[in-house]
């Protein structure tokens, strides 16, 4: 969760039909080690549900899911835009934005922090190394 200044930033896919507006530090973001954020190369920052809104049509979105949340990604391009979910380490309900996803974010000033989700290891918050995947 981040504690800085968020602002206000537009986010897509890739074709355009996922549009969303997300207030957030964008300096920030964090990767978790679980097995479907590797395979996507998941790369997030981790907003209240306020502090984001869908501005396309909900009809675009496809969805894939696990006990903690939901992933919502465009039926046509297949870029995973966010998720939603809900985790008591993490303030309980959340919006987790694509940085990638995000129109005017230059990655290389984006500090990455590392989650262990693979152990749901939420407790032990982000760091700033990755966490083992065994
Ligand atoms: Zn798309």
């Amino acid at each position: 969760m981040q504690t800085t200044t968020p602002s206000k930033h537009t986010g897509s896919c890739h074709c355009g039909a996922v549009r969303f507006t997300v207030e957030v530090d964008a300096t920030h973001a964090s990767r978790c080690n679980c097995r479907v954020c590797t395979k996507i190369a998941g790369t997030t920052a981790i907003v209240k549900p306020a502090a984001f809104t869908l501005d396309s049509d909900p009809a675009a979105l496809s969805q894939y899911g696990n006990e903690i949340g939901q992933r919502y990604f465009c039926s046509r391009c297949g870029v995973h835009c966010f998720s939603r979910g809900h985790l008591e380490q993490l303030g309980g309900d959340f919006v987790s934005v694509a940085i990638n996803c995000i129109d005017d974010i230059e990655m290389l000033s984006v500090k990455v922090l590392y989650w262990d989700g693979r152990h749901d290891n939420w407790a032990a918050g982000p760091r700033e190394t990755p966490w083992p995947i065994a």
